[in-house]
């Protein structure tokens, strides 16, 4: 049997009602003669709400336990699709990560996938089981502890199920009904895209755009499995939704095809250290080690031999950070006269594979910001992407006015 994998975002899964909803959208693939694995998120609201309760009781946590409770919200939604396709007629089983199992390296709470076995699943579809409900976003590690693939996982789960089993498209069903030219809750004249190729993609949800998580693309690139963003709360068809796919299948493109914002960024700068060989990797060597994923990096002119380095982190990594630079300075590795945290900033960024090719996309993009007043703290940029750093408080204004200045509304 052709294999086919659907995963349901955690609004698509949010009450019972929801779920019955999606389970009847599975069961209308396995009458089209599907075997299918559904791979499933927390309830909406629920692993915010795990996460929430271990940052109030362990500030600096231990990333096993961590693990150990936010990858709970899964186990209960797989269980429950399951038993609402069994009410359906449908022969449905539930699989938690370890049971696949869905083997992970030991990166706790940003673990990566490194083998899942089809052996135990493909015996239950030999034996007449027409589905397999897979908790989404957690695996085990060489250890044998739980470990999760870092938040929006399941749809990597999702995308290296469809690797694993060859399925014929892996069809993420989420609460808008593709992707968009930004955040359609952020821009009401967002329009939805046809197409998108993953490089933009790849970037796009690396900037930021949650709709897929980064490794997931980067997992559909590599594996070339079809991959597809559409709506769980209307009627669907093949034709439906966005299609994430090769550069070489899309014929219209505009310079910039999307805007991505990131809210809760913060930016840090270590005032005053020795400008000398190395001290980057002084400061950077502790942080990498404490698990703070920096992002953009500015090293100031300096003056008299001593410099200001800035840069910039997930706002919940502040605290992270601030520990590892002061006792990497209490272990006088590092020298500096003061660490500032600047937390109300927020990043924002162009995308597009056009701008290979095309030059002033930088200059209007900077101007469109400029007409708006809103003052730019930290530039960076790649081939195909532009990110600014700003005050958070001018994060949706800013989307919005860099989407009219690309015309973003309108199709090439
Ligand atoms: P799920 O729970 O189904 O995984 P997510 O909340 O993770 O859903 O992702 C879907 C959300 O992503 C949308 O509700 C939308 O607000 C947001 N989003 C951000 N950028 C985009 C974009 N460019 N296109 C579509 N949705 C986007
Ligand atoms: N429930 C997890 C999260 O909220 C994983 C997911 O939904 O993809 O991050
Ligand atoms: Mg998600």
């Amino acid at each position: 049997m052709p294999v086919l994998v659907m995963k349901f975002g955690g609004t698509s899964v949010a009450d019972l009602g929801r779920i019955r909803n999606a389970a009847e959208k599975v069961k209308r693939e396995v009458e089209r003669g599907f075997d299918v694995i559904v791979v499933v998120s927390a309830m909406s609201g629920k692993t915010n709400e795990l996460v929430g309760w271990v940052e109030q009781t362990s500030p600096l946590f231990d990333a096993r336990e961590y693990d150990a409770v936010v990858s709970s919200g899964e186990n209960v939604t797989a269980g429950l699709m399951a038993l609402m396709l069994q009410e359906m007629d449908v022969p449905a089983r539930s699989w938690q990560g370890w049971q696949v199992p869905l083997r992970t390296t030991s990166a706790h709470s940003a673990a990566r996938i490194e083998e899942i076995p089809r052996a135990n699943i493909d015996q239950k579809f030999a034996e007449g089981m027409k589905v397999a409900v897979v908790a989404g976003f957690q695996g085990i590690s060489p250890e044998g502890r739980i470990t999760t693939l870092g938040r929006g996982g399941s749809d990597t789960t999702a995308v290296a199920f469809a690797a694993a089993f060859d399925a014929v498209r892996c069809d993420i069903y989420t609460d808008v009904d593709g992707v968009y030219t930004t955040d359609p809750r952020i821009e009401s004249k967002a329009r939805r895209l046809d197409r998108i190729a993953f490089e933009e993609m790849l970037e796009l949800a690396s900037l930021g755009a949650k709709v897929l998580q980064t490794r997931s693309v980067e997992l559909a690139m590599r594996y070339k499995v079809k991959l597809r963003v559409l709506s769980s709360f209307e009627d669907t068809d093949e034709n439906s939704g966005t299609l994430v796919c090769d550069e070489e299948d899309i014929v219209e493109q505009n310079v910039v095809s999307g805007v991505a914002y990131s809210r809760d960024e913060a930016k840090m700068t270590l005032i005053s250290v020795a400008d000398r060989p190395g001290i980057a990797a002084a400061i950077f060597g502790p942080l990498s080690r404490a698990g703070v994923n920096v992002d953009m990096i500015v090293q100031n002119i300096s003056e008299e031999g001593r410099t200001d380095m800035t840069f910039s982190c997930p706002v919940n990594q502040v605290a992270r950070a601030e520990d590892a630079l002061t006792r990497a300075k209490t272990d006088g590795e590092i020298n500096f006269h003061g660490l500032v945290a600047d937390t109300d900033v927020a990043k924002v960024s162009v995308v597009g594979i056009g701008m290979r090719s095309h030059a002033g996309v930088a200059a209007r993009m900077f101007e469109a910001l400029a007409a708006e007043g809103i003052n730019i703290k930290v530039i960076a940029t790649s081939e195909i992407k532009i990110s600014v750093l700003i005050d958070r408080k001018y994060m949706e204004l800013a989307v919005q006015a860099l989407h009219d200045a690309f015309g973003l509304d309108k199709a090439a």
